[in-house]
This record gives structure tokens, C-alpha cells and sequence, in this order.
């Protein structure tokens, strides 16, 4: 089953988003106490571009489609963020997820700033031909937007390496060179990075080791449940494994599989390959639902599906010891409060998932020094990243005696904030 890799993006609130994001926003930025002035250069885009697409139909008809791109920060570096592809994008998610990405690269001490790009579209109805127009259309309208050294777009949802390589190849046309590091989540061989697909589970993983090291907890002798087994599920539980800890209870949309000692990983996951992609019918376990996989009495439970899986709905029967937030937003707001209170740590989505953007980092690092580096140099690399992070997160929630999802927010705003101080403004 190809899997592919896609920048991470927090939750869709439906209601506002942009609100929704700030409100964590706020929180550290008070906790920090950072000036009225720096709070409005910390929560306006810098650049924000609408761009209309006009497309030729395989029918022959035009059509004309709304594009976005959001620079939301450029301070600590190059802008970055995906581009997504669905007909519910607009501006006010564009621009809370191009914050998003700001906050999420400072937390993991990368040189970027954040941004997001999207086409109000449905790539579900088109043809290939049509989407390919429109990402060219849309490459050329971003022309003076992004750029290696300035905003460097990767695939999000609806799109994927092959979106990228026409990106790659509208832009070289139009600077008369090969420009392979306009983006990053392209075709190995058109540049793309060994180890990235599996990039998000192999730092959820790290995240969960260095979480049970401060908890003291004996990797060999924890156990851990792992809600969603696709890119960032299958690997996490493989990883977890491979290190130590009895995996009982995996799942995905079909349900859930629990064996007290030990799902098997590599049979669950050469099951789900040879499966169209499902753990349906897999025999190495006893079937229980996704509701009570979240109440195992684990050591760790990773929710790697969606959002909004934990809720104050269901919180308080939550019997795990920490939960590492595999997916994006899988602890409701609500939720976060009854969690805490039960003494369960949490690593925070923004932190755990930043694997993926790290190593989306390293493939744009090796484009610049035209070098390939190896996936053992790469893993290392990348461990060390999110070790770090982790470590930084931890050492502010203990400082400031806050949850590390606050401390992590507290980290990004410090982080972009110094750095714009000692840059200076008008
Ligand atoms: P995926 O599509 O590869 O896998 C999703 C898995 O969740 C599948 O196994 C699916 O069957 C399962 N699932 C879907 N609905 C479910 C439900 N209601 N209950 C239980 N299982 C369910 O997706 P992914 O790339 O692994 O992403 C998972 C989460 O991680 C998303 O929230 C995504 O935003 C986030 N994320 C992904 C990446 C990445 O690099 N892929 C990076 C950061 C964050």
C-alpha cells in the first residue's frame, strides 16, 4: 500500500478556526508575558496571496478556481507549509494553518517560518489532467511567493510526491534551471529524502521513549495501544515494538485487535498490505472496538487516526498513563482539563507528530548541498531533533508548571519572538 507522507495540520474547527489556534495562542503568549505589540506581530500573516486559476476542462470549458497561500511568518527563516487541495478551503483556515506551522518548526528548532497554501477544489471529480493544470496554473501564479530561499510549499491533504514534481518542474521552467528544493515531499528520485514516509511514526515514537524515560518507566516492560494503523499508526506501533514495548492493542476504521501479550506488528502489517489497506479479519488477536482500546489500562496509548477521539464524553474513563498524540488534535479542549487532572501526561500533537516537517527539513538541507545522505544518517539526525524538542518542552512545563501542550506553545512564541526582537522592525 503506498502511504503517503503529508505535512502535519491541526484540526479543522469548524466553527473558527483561526480562533480555535489562537486561543492556545493566547494562553502561552499571557503566561510569557509578552507585550501588546509583539502579540500583533506574532498573530498577523506577513503575506497573504488569493490567486484566481482559470483551467481548461477535459470538456474544453474554463473553469476558474480560487487559490491561497499564507505566509504567516518569515522570521526565523524560509516559510513552509503544504498545499491543500478541497472544495471547503478558504482563507481564515489557510491562514490558521499557516500559524500553525510557524509554531510547530519553532518547537521542533528548525529555520523556518510557517505557512499554508490551499485551491478550492474537489480532486475527487478531476481528472488527472485537470489537477496537473491547475498545480501548474497555480505554481505560475505563486511565482514571486515561493522559492527555496523564501516559502517552500509540501503535499497536504488531496495532495502528494506527484503534485510536487509538477511544482518542481513549473518553477524550473520558469528559472531556466532545475529548482528541485522549491518543495520537499517529491519523488525520491526527483529528490525527494530516504525516510520520510515513515518520518511521523518514527518521532511519535521517539517522543513516547523520551516521555517513559522522565516517568521512569521500563520500555521492555510497558505496554502500549495505538488507535489507527496507516502512516503514522503502523509505523509508531512497529517502531514501539522494535524497542521494547508489548504492543496489545492496535486498530483502525474496521476496529479494534487486543492480545495481552503482544500483537504480532510485522504479520499485522504484511496482513493490512496484502488487505486492501485493512486490518479486517486479522486473526492475530481478539476483536474489541476503538472505544475500548482508548480505556486499556496501557502505559502508553498514541491516538494516530483523527481528531477528536478523546472527549470529555469518554476522558474520564482514559485508564493509560500517557498519551502521545500520534494524529492531529485527538484531545478535544474539553477533554484536556479531565486528562490532566487525572495526572496523565500528555505530548502534545505539535510536538510528538513534528517528525514528519523534520525531515521534510533534511530532504530540502540535502537538495541545498546536492548530497544524499543515508537513512541511518537521516534517523539519527531526526531522533536527535525531536529528542531535543522533547527535552526543551519538558524542561518549560516544569519551569513555568504547566502541561507540556501549553510549554510547547510557550517554546514557539519565545523562540519567534526573541528572534524578531533582536532583528529589530520599523
Ligand atoms: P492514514 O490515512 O495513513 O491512516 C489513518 C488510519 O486511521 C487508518 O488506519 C484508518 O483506518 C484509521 N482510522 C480512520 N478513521 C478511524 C476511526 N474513526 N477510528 C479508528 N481508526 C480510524 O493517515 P496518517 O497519515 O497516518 O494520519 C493520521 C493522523 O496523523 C492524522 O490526524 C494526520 O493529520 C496526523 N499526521 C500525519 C502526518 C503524516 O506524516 N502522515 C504528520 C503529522 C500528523
Amino acid at each position: 500500500m503506498a502511504m503517503a507522507y503529508i505535512e502535519p495540520a491541526p484540526i479543522k474547527d469548524k466553527e473558527n478556526p483561526l480562533e480555535s489556534m489562537m486561543s492556545r495562542f493566547d494562553a502561552a503568549a499571557r503566561l510569557l508575558g509578552i507585550s501588546d505589540e509583539m502579540y500583533d506581530i506574532l498573530k498577523v500573516p506577513a503575506r497573504q496571496v488569493i490567486v484566481g486559476l482559470p483551467v481548461t476542462m477535459d470538456n474544453g470549458a474554463i473553469k476558474v478556481f480560487e487559490g491561497y497561500r499564507v505566509i504567516h511568518s518569515n522570521i526565523l527563516g524560509p516559510a513552509k507549509g503544504g498545499i491543500r487541495l478541497d472544495p471547503g478551503v478558504n482563507l481564515d483556515e489557510v491562514r490558521a494553518l499557516a500559524a500553525w506551522m510557524t509554531w510547530k518548526c519553532a518547537v521542533v528548532d528548525i529555520p523556518y517560518g510557517g505557512a499554508k497554501g490551499g485551491i478550492a477544489c474537489n480532486p475527487r471529480e478531476m481528472s488527472a489532467g485537470e489537477i496537473e493544470r491547475l498545480i501548474r496554473q497555480y505554481t505560475v501564479a505563486m511565482l514571486d511567493v515561493i522559492g527555496p530561499d523564501r516559502d517552500i510549499p509540501a503535499p497536504d491533504m488531496g495532495t502528494g510526491p506527484r503534485e510536487m514534481a509538477w511544482i518542481v518542474d513549473e518553477y524550473s521552467k520558469a528559472k531556466g534551471m532545475t529548482v528541485n528544493n522549491v518543495v520537499t515531499g517529491k519523488p525520491l528520485v526527483l529528490g525527494g529524502s530516504l525516510g520520510r514516509t515513515e518520518a511521523t511514526g518514527r518521532g511519535v515514537t521517539v517522543a513516547a521513549l523520551s516521555a517513559m524515560d522522565k516517568l521512569r518507566m521500563n520500555p521492555y516492560r510497558a505496554t502500549a495501544a495505538v488507535q489507527g494503523f496507516g502512516n503514522v499508526g503502523s509505523f509508531a506501533a512497529e517502531l514501539l515494538h522494535e524497542r521494547g514495548v508489548t504492543v496489545v492493542a492496535i486498530s483502525d476504521i474496521s476496529g479494534g485487535y487486543y492480545n495481552a501479550s503482544g500483537i504480532d506488528i510485522t504479520a499485522a502489517v504484511t496482513y493490512r498490505n496484502g488487505n486492501k489497506g485493512t486490518l479486517e479479519g486479522f486473526s492475530g488477536a481478539e476483536k474489541i472496538s476503538n472505544e475500548e482500546l482508548l480505556s486499556l489500562a496501557v502505559d502508553v496509548l498514541v491516538p494516530a487516526a483523527k481528531e477528536d477521539v478523546i472527549t470529555d464524553d469518554n476522558a474520564a474513563s482514559i485508564q493509560a498513563r500517557m498519551i502521545v498524540e500520534g494524529a492531529n488534535g485527538p484531545t478535544s479542549a474539553s477533554a484536556d482539563e479531565i486528562i490532566n487532572s487525572k495526572g496523565i501526561l500528555v505530548v502534545p500533537d505539535i510536538l510528538a507528530n513534528a517528525g514528519g516537517v523534520t525531515v521534510s527539513y533534511f530532504e530540502w538541507v540535502q537538495n541545498r548541498i546536492g548530497y544524499k545522505w543515508t537513512l541511518d544518517r537521516i534517523n539519527r539526525r531526526a531522533d536527535r531533533v525531536m529528542k531535543d524538542a522533547f527535552d526543551r518542552v519538558f524542561e518549560t512545563s516544569q519551569r513555568y508548571q504547566v502541561p507540556l501542550r501549553l510549554a510547547a506553545y510557550i517554546v514557539a512564541i519565545d523562540k519567534v519572538s526573541s528572534t524578531y526582537k533582536f532583528r529589530g522592525g520599523y
